[in-house]
């Protein structure tokens, strides 16, 4: 008997739904903290992630060059308010940390109406929601608030304060490395600068602690590397670092927005016909559920930056609705209310599913190719048993007997035949434990 493959079943024993609780339990927990590109926020929103899976924490000093960039200051807020002239806070960071524009400048002075309005960002055509905005690169101040707020205001003076500190300090972030049985690594990745946001940015980083916490546990053919990195600059500077390190990486996704209730959306990598991008067409459409495939394109989250033509990594990103296809993106309308358990547990069951079809999707050569072998004579039908449809094993074996030519992987079979991937790969276990097949390695990229 030759050598036998166990089928991953990544997903075995999984309730989404409780996983899916527990993934809305964290997302909870860190909701309230004031997250951005840099500072204090990131840390302790790393400091709950390493509660759930293993996670070493890199810190780079703000005025290292990544590429083309460098690590800016470290941004901390203790507090930021504008009270009217009686000293009421009329917008207050404590009520929201969205209210302040994110890495404004630290600022207290007295200021007229028409000078604060130069400094205030609303939404008028929401008039209830406070947007989100971020000023990293230029040195600005300002507050977001609703437009009703905002015409709320009196033409009077006003009291601007933001205690915050713009100095030297760190970028961080947050790697879990779980060595499988080979070298080549999958990449999953998600960005960790929002502040008060749940579904963009809150439900990538609670799925990818949770598929952490349960890959973590498992017996893998892959080595598999998460990131838990901010937004652009934390994929630039973990790729300036691990340069030489990418060409371990045989297949990548981003997850981001994975906990609204739309269908799941996934965006194809730069090479647009790699292994990733065609195990994941393969599980959405088998699960049968209403989902979406698009092209990539060079604007989106940090799959930009891992498909820059100088990597062009095989790296796609997972999602549910995409990001400014929904109204309450980068809003103060993407909240608790926003992300649902359910959402979120089907998210990981998919992404599980995908995982198991990498983790499976072998290449072999038959090592009987003139003519069929005889397969009676082995016992093949035997080994089947009795209780599987004996027609489509016995054409799953033919199926990976006539491709397995060391070119065609299981999944290019599947597509071919129409026969299930699950049952291509039982066909090939059974065919290598009787010495027809024997697996070659994945081929030179
Ligand atoms: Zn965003």
């Amino acid at each position: 008997m030759g050598p036998s493959m166990q089928m991953s079943d990544l997903r075995q024993g999984l309730q989404p739904e409780e996983a899916g609780n527990d993934m809305y339990r964290m997302i909870s927990e860190l909701y309230p903290l004031c997250r951005s590109l840099t500072g204090d926020g990131v840390r302790r929103t790393l400091a709950s992630v390493a509660r759930v899976v293993p996670l070493d924490m890199h810190e780079v000093p703000s005025g290292t060059q990544v590429f083309d960039w460098t690590i800016p200051n470290e941004w901390n807020v203790r507090d930021a308010w504008v009270k009217d002239r009686q000293g009421r806070r009329v917008i207050d960071f404590q009520v929201s940390n969205l209210h302040l524009l994110s890495y404004s400048v630290p600022i207290h002075r007295r200021v007229t109406l028409t000078e604060l309005k130069e400094h205030l960002f609303t939404l008028p055509d929401r008039p209830d929601w406070i947007p989100y905005r971020t000023s990293y690169y230029t040195d600005n101040w300002g507050f977001c608030l609703s437009q009703r707020q905002m015409e709320a205001l009196e033409d009077d003076e006003y009291e601007v304060c933001i205690d915050a500190t713009l100095e030297p300090g760190h970028l961080t972030y947050g790697e879990c490395y779980l060595p499988g049985q080979t070298q080549d690594e999958v990449l999953l990745t998600t960005h960790i600068c929002h502040p008060s946001l749940a579904n963009d940015n809150l439900s990538g980083i609670s799925l990818l602690a949770w598929l952490g916490a349960r890959l973590s546990g498992l017996s893998l053919r892959y080595s598999y590397r998460l990131l838990f990195i901010p937004g652009t600059l934390g994929s630039i500077t973990w790729l300036a670092r691990n340069e030489a390190a990418t060409a371990r990486i045989k297949h990548g996704i981003v997850l981001s927005g994975v906990g609204d209730p739309g269908p799941l959306t996934y965006k194809r990598s730069r090479q647009g016909a790699a292994d990733i991008d065609r195990c994941v067409a393969y599980v959405l459409g088998a699960a049968g559920d209403d989902h979406a495939i698009i092209d990539f394109t060079p604007y989106g989250y940090d799959e930009r930056q891992f498909c820059s033509p100088g990597f062009d990594l095989p790296v796609g990103r997972l999602g549910r609705t995409p990001h400014g296809e929904y109204p309450e993106y980068h809003t103060s309308a993407d909240d608790l209310e926003f992300v649902r358990p359910q959402a979120l547990g089907d998210s990981l069951a998919k992404l599980l599913d995908v995982l198991a079809v990498v983790e499976d999707n072998r290449r072999f050569r038959n090592l009987k190719p003139m003519c069929e072998p005889q397969l009676g004579r082995r016992g093949l039908y035997r080994a089947i048993g009795a209780t599987i449809d004996h027609q489509s094993v016995e054409l799953g074996f033919l199926w990976m007997l006539n491709l397995s030519d060391g070119d065609h992987s299981v999944l290019d079979i599947a597509r071919r035949s129409g026969l299930s991937f699950e049952m291509l790969v039982r066909a090939a276990d059974l065919l290598l434990t009787h010495g027809l097949l024997e697996e070659v390695g994945d081929k030179a990229a």
